[in-house]
């Protein structure tokens, strides 16, 4: 059963459409789609904060499609 998830930013009340997880060891932000399990360390995140997610210093994030295939944003100092 698929359950109504919604974005795991505090004041957002969209949809979620997209998991972010970490990756401690490689310093790595990465955004796929939406998993089909709630994975207890990744965050549920709307299109919207999906796509204005900033890497903290030293951290680079991954995008999936459906934005465009993986490529790597500038580090955002
Ligand atoms: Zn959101």
């Amino acid at each position: 059963m698929v359950e109504d998830r919604l974005c795991s930013k505090v004041t957002c009340k969209r949809p979620a459409h997209f998991t972010l997880t970490y990756d401690y060891d490689g310093c790595v932000m990465a955004i796929g789609p939406l998993s089909p399990v709630s994975d207890p360390h990744g965050y549920d995140l709307c299109e919207l904060h999906a796509e204005n997610l900033k890497a903290p210093s030293g951290w680079q994030v991954l995008r999936h499609s459906p934005f465009a295939g993986i490529d790597e944003d500038a580090l955002d100092a």
